[in-house]
This record gives C-alpha cells, structure tokens and sequence, in this order.
C-alpha cells in the first residue's frame, strides 16, 4: 500500500502585467477558478508588478463571482502598468513582503517577455529577499521561514505573436481580427477609387502579424523585420508589381508595412517612405493607415477565448503538481496541445530573433522563425504576384479539376484563390466546377484565370456553388466521360462530409472506370469540423466567433431581468461547435450528442441552475448542439427549464441557424485554407507522376499536414453519427464542467 503524501495547499495570485492583450480575462477567470476548485486559496493582482509593490487593496482576495462577466471584454479587467519600481531590488523586495504577508507561493504571470523576465528574476532571488526582510525585522523570522520558495508560471500575452514556446500567444488572433477587420474595409473603399493604401501594423521585431495579415486580406505587397527586400532599389520592385496588378485588373492595392520594417541595410522602412515612394514613381494618390492600438482592443476572438482559458486551467494544474520553487515554466499551446517549457529558455530564444534582426542577420532571424513562418512567407510571394510565372517550355500542364461539396464554410473562396494562383503559378490548370458534383455530372466546368479569384481571399461563401450531393452509380459514367473530354488530370474536393463520400466512392470504382485513376484530394471544409483525417476544418473558427459573437448579443439583452438561455447551435452530431462555443462564452452547461443527455442530467442541471439565481446569478446560459438528442429538443428544453424555473428564472430560446454557415471567413480560416491550398497543389502535381496516383484527405495532426489514404475512410469514421471516431477537443469538456459553475468546494 502506498501512503499519498498530501500537498500543502497553495496560495496563488495571477497578475497581467507588460501590454495589455485580449483574452487576459479569459486566462485569468479560468486561473481563479480551477484554483477555488482545487481548493487553492486565490488572489488578484492589480496593475502588475506596481500592485504587487504596492500591496494593500492591490492584492485582492479572489472568489469565484469577481471573475464573472469578464470572459467577453477586452484588455485586462485586473489592470496592468508598467513599473520602474519593480526593476530595482529595493521594489521586488517590498514585492516579496507583501506576497509573503498574504500568504502568496504560487504566481500565475501573463505577460510578455519583459514581465516574464522580471517575474524569473523575483523566483530567483527569493530566498535572498525574504532573508533581508527577516533580518531587517520587516518579517518575523518565524513567518518568514515557514514560507514556501516561490512558484512561477508563465502564460504570454502579446499581440505580436513573438515568443517561442507556443504557437500563438494570448491576443494575436484577435489583433489579426481587427487587421483583417480594417484592410478588408480599406479594401473596398480603396477598390472603389483604384486607389492605393499603405496600412502599417504592429510588429517592431516579429512580422507575424503583417504576414498573416497580408495572406488573409489578400493584400498586394508586405514588408516585415525578419525578411527586408533583397535589393537596394527595392521600391522599383514593389512599384512595378502593383502596376502590373493594376493592369491584369486589380482594382485596390494594398501594402502592409510592420511597423518594425527594415531594409537590408538595417534602416527603418516607415509607412510614409512606402506612400512616397509608390506617390512618385507610379503618380497615384496613396493614403496611409496607421492601425494602431485598434489591434489591441475590442472583444477577444472565440480562439483567444478559449486558449486563454485553456492554458489559464493548466497553469494552475502546473503549479499545484510541481515542488515549490522549481524552475519557472511557460503554459503555451502548440497544435490544440497544452505545452510546458522552461519559461527562461523560451525567453532567451526569443530574445534572440530580436538580436539577429538587429544584427542584420535576417537569414538567421527567419530560420528562427521556424519553418511554418518560412513556408507561409513563400506561398505569400506567390499569390500576391500580378501575373503567373510564364509556362516553361515542354512542361507537362495538369488540369485540376476543383469542386466543392457539402455546406457552405467560410474560407472556400479563400482556399480556391490559393489553390488557383499556386497551380497557374507552377504552369498547371484549374478547372473550377460549378455546383458540386452536380455540376460534374453536367460537366459545368470554368477554366479559372489569375484574376478570376482577386478578392476572394476575404469573400465569405462559395462562388462555384456547392451542395451536399453524392454522384449515384449511374452518375459515375458521365463523370468518368468528363474527366476524359475535359483532361483532368486531378481532382481537387474543398468541402464537407458529402465531399469525402463521392471521393470514397470515385476510388472505388477505379476499377469500373479507369478514368478515376487520377489523384484526387479532399481538403476538409466544414463549419461542422466532423471530417477525418484533420484535428480542425476551414469554416469552423468562423461558425464559433460567429457563435461567440451572437451569444455576446443575447446576453446582453438580458440585463434586467433574471433569465436562461438555451442555444441551440450547428455541427449535427459533431459536438465540437456546442463544447467550444460554450467554452468561449461561459456556458452553464453544453449539450452534446457524444456525451447523450439523460432526463437525470437535465433534472440535476435545472438544480444547478436555480441554485445560481437562488444565490444572486443573474444569467444563465446552456448550448445544445442541434442533434444532441432527438426527443430532447431546443423547444422541449426550454418549455422544461420554463417550467420548472417558476419565478426563479425565465428562459428563452435561440437558434442561432444559418448566421453560423455566413459571414466573411476569419483570419485563421483564411490561414488554414491558404496553407491547405498549397500543400494539396504539391499533392496533386507529385501524385500526377505517379503510376498508381493515390485518393486522399489532407489535415492538421498534431501541428504537421498529414495525407490518409481515402481507403481509411470507414476505419476512421464513425459512420453512423457522421463524425471521426477519434475527437481531440473532447478532453477540454472537462475544463468546461470546472468553470462553468462553482462545485462543492468552489466559491
Ligand atoms: P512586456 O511584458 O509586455 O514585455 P515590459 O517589457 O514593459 O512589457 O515589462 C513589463 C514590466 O515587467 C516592466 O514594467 C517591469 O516592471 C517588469 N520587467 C521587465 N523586464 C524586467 C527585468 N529585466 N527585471 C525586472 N523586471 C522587469
């Protein structure tokens, strides 16, 4: 028999500290939360560092309803400042004394590098300080002594999306919202006039955002810190592919300019030396954008949300299983994936593009980077040309035939753009199909030109069309017939489930046609995220900020009065909309097919609930995925909650339908589908040599692209629910029980 030797319980604090980023309230109602709920005793830092030398009021007692109600704003509802004060030792010494008067062992810092160092910097001396403060007499020697070393976990928030460690950093999605926000804008009035507009965006040593930003506005040229322009006169290369974006039929040109961009000389390029320079060499009338710190505000995106709050829970988890005063870590997300890193490594690595930048070592500072940023900054070159790269001589052209299936996500345009320009680019052909495989079966084919697909980098919906039809068996004949009149070499599927059947079916066949012996691809594109193969499909970021979005509404509009609502949201019988959407919202309770729901859970649910109204809640809120149960439907769980809430609460219903399956693609759905795009392109053109091409589905696992074999179909599915077997997001369901209402030992 083992004897558990129990933990003394903790005493945490969480603080944001350095700029402020959106989604620090996110991280840091989930900390205060899984805390009371491990029994942790918790407390709130106000304004940093300063709080903490300040100490008094600054540093509050914590209790579950404090972080209520601040999942959904903006910036930092704790505060954050700079402090000079805390940079010497005298003000991390009175720091100590009032972490150590408050019991405090544990901090939970979110932050940027700068807050994470000075954060480092107080773990290590620690000892020292708490030593000076005993001998000096500010300490009893027995308090002083009985106090733990200190514990320290990093979470980083930064909009520019510069530290290693993590793949993004709290803020940065919603900052590339805003960008994307802006330039789309920008772009239509700038369309309007055939104008020019040069928009700066923040980024003084990472070009992350103006990248992303560029490749997500379709934006006509980029200049960022890691990659300056390889020539002198870099101007006349720049002026000269806008000009000849005009004359292919370009109507707006847009260049984003970090605001840390360089010439390979190391000297600034500012926003107003790019207007000068396109003013003067191609006489037109530019207007300068200055985004500022509108990238910094506004409502957190449903990905800042949730991975706030996801690595918000896990720094506390950290900090209670690690010995006290251990080296600090760093809670980051890689791929969907919680990641624990030594934190002052992380520092150091990243500290380091800053220097290589600064020493005009920008090979160095982009390999950094890593091979991701280095990829997206090649596919970039390409799309944002005037024209295709003219076609090689003797070159073997492929003719791709591209469709769509199933319902309409955000972000098909945006994957056809790519896929157009990336296959023009390398001499092939893309043959767009009308209408799904209606459309096949027709043969209602488009050639698609480069310019065909301008704009539709932000454009929401499908432009070819698409539906939800699988080619029946007498189909697959006039299909194999355009194949061959056509000379399509390869096909192509953007879309959903449907998509994923025909294709199956297709390779099924080769045998009865051998036309369908061609390589053929599905790229997973679907609001619902059900498809195999893939951890996340274009179109489901956009359906949950949409859902994010609306449900910010909805409770709004019940300020007065004591109220439930029930949401009811898409993704059949996939659960992931609901789970993440009620993760991102703070939703009660979440209703999923895969978890079933059982007249005993609703009973203890509405329990639940009334108890929150009975001890002052306001508000409630529980999502339904659509197909959560058949019988216990939207209207019959509200009709129950009506009921039995008497005069406790009232409820209403929304179904929140198609506004979820609408609306311009957000930026990570454009980032996806434009990285899918070129990694499908790559597919196709190797496939074609090939003897025995291969049929598959592309997909993100664990952060790599990774192809399956269609033939796996079946295996990976769960057929009759329409949904993969294998669901990573399912694991976060429990984080989302923790914080949605305070348990036996919470509050
Ligand atoms: P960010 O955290 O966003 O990088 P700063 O670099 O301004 O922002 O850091 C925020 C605060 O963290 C500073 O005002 C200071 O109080 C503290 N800090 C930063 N660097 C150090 C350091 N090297 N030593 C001690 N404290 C530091």
């Amino acid at each position: 028999m083992t004897t558990e030797i129990e933990q003394p319980a903790r005493t945490i604090a969480v603080l944001t500290s350095g700029g402020d980023a959106p989604g620090m309230n996110a991280a840091v109602r989930a900390v205060v939360r899984t805390a009371l709920e491990r029994s942790a005793r918790v407390f709130t830092i106000r304004e940093g560092f300063e709080g903490m030398v300040e100490g008094g009021d600054r540093i509050q007692a914590a209790n579950w309803d404090l972080v209520g109600g601040i999942l959904h704003m903006g910036g930092t509802a704790i505060g954050t400042a700079r402090s000079d004060r805390f940079r010497t030792r005298e003000g991390r010494l009175q720091a100590a004394e009032n972490l150590v008067r408050a019991g405090i062992d544990s901090l939970v810092v979110v932050g940027g590098d700068g807050s994470l160092t000075g954060a480092d910097m107080l773990r290590r001396e620690w000892s020292s300080l708490v030593e000076e403060l005993a001998s000096s007499g500010r300490l009893d020697e027995a308090t002083a002594h009985r106090h733990p070393p200190l514990s320290i976990v990093g979470l980083v928030g930064s909009i520019d999306n510069d530290m290693f460690g993590t793949d993004t950093t709290i803020g940065t999605d919603t900052a590339l919202h805003r960008i994307t926000e802006a330039v789309d804008a920008i772009a239509s009035t700038a369309a309007s006039h055939q104008r020019t507009f040069v928009v700066e965006v923040m980024g003084r040593h990472c070009g992350y955002l103006a990248l992303m930003g560029a490749i997500a506005t379709g934006a006509s040229w980029v200049l960022i810190p890691e990659s300056p322009p390889d020539v002198d006169d870099w101007e006349a290369t720049m002026c000269a592919r806008l000009k000849a974006g005009r004359e292919g039929g370009r109507r707006d040109s847009i260049v984003i300019v970090a605001e840390g961009a360089r010439d390979r000389h190391g000297q600034p390029i500012t926003a107003e030396h790019v207007r000068k320079a396109l003013h003067e060499r191609l006489g037109e009338d530019v207007r300068v954008t200055i985004l500022g710190h509108v990238q910094r505000g506004g409502a957190p995106s449903a990905f800042d949300r949730y991975m706030s709050t996801v690595i918000g829970h896990a720094a506390v988890e950290e900090l209670l299983s690690a010995p006290p005063g251990g080296e600090a870590q760093l809670i980051g997300m890689k791929d969907n994936r919680v990641t624990r890193q030594p934190l002052m490594e992380c520092v150091e690595q990243t500290q380091k593009v800053a220097a290589l930048v600064n020493a005009g070592d920008f090979a160095g500072a982009l390999a950094q980077r890593g091979a991701r940023f280095e990829s997206n900054l090649r596919t970039l070159r390409t799309i944002v040309r005037a024209l295709p790269h003219p076609v090689k001589p003797g070159q073997k052209r492929l003719n791709i035939a591209l469709i769509h299936s199933g319902g309409p996500a955000p972000g098909m345009n945006t994957a056809v753009r790519a896929s157009v320009r990336l296959a023009l680019d390398q001499g092939h052909r893309i043959l767009g199909v009308r209408n799904g495989f209606r459309g096949f079966v027709d043969g209602d084919f488009r050639e698609m030109a480069w310019m065909s697909v301008n704009g539709w980098a932000s454009r929401g919906g499908a432009e070819l069309g698409t539906n939800r039809r699988v080619p029946g068996d007498r189909e697959l004949y006039s299909i194999a017939r355009h194949i061959e009149s056509e000379g399509v070499g390869a096909i192509l599927m953007v879309g959903g489930w449907s998509g994923y059947q025909a294709i199956h079916k297709l390779r099924a066949e080769r045998e009865r046609f051998p036309a369908f012996d061609i390589p053929m691809i599905c790229m997973p594109a679907s609001i619902n995220n059900n498809l195999p193969g893939s951890e996340i499909s274009i179109g489901s970021d956009s359906a949950l900020n949409s859902i994010v979005q609306a449900v910010d509404k909805i409770k709004q509009s019940a300020v007065a009065s004591n109220r439930c609502f029930v949401v009811e949201v898409m993704g059949r019988r996939c659960g992931y909309l609901a789970l993440l959407g009620g993760l991102a919202t703070g939703a009660e309770r979440v209703y999923i097919h895969e978890e079933g729901v059982t007249l005993a859970d609703l009973q203890r649910d509405l329990e639940a609930m009334a108890e929150g109204f009975r001890q002052g809640k306001r508000l409630g809120l529980v999502v339904r995925a659509e197909e959560a149960n058949p019988l216990y439907t939207t209207p019959f769980m509200y009709a129950l909650f009506e009921q039995e809430g008497g005069d406790l609460f009232d409820v209403r219903q929304a179904i929140l339908g198609h506004l979820q399956q609408g609306g311009d693609p957000s930026p990570f759905d454009r980032i996806l589908a434009t990285r899918f795009a070129d990694e499908c392109v790559r597919f196709l053109v190797r496939e074609a040599e090939s003897s025995a091409p291969d049929a598959v589905f592309i997909g993100v696992q664990e952060g790599k692209v990774a192809v399956t074999a269609i033939e796996d179909l079946p295996r990976q599915m769960d057929m009759k629910n329409e949904r993969p077997r294998d669901q990573w997001w399912r694991a976060l369901a429990p984080i989302a029980r923790l914080l949605a209402q305070p348990g036996p030992s919470g509050g």
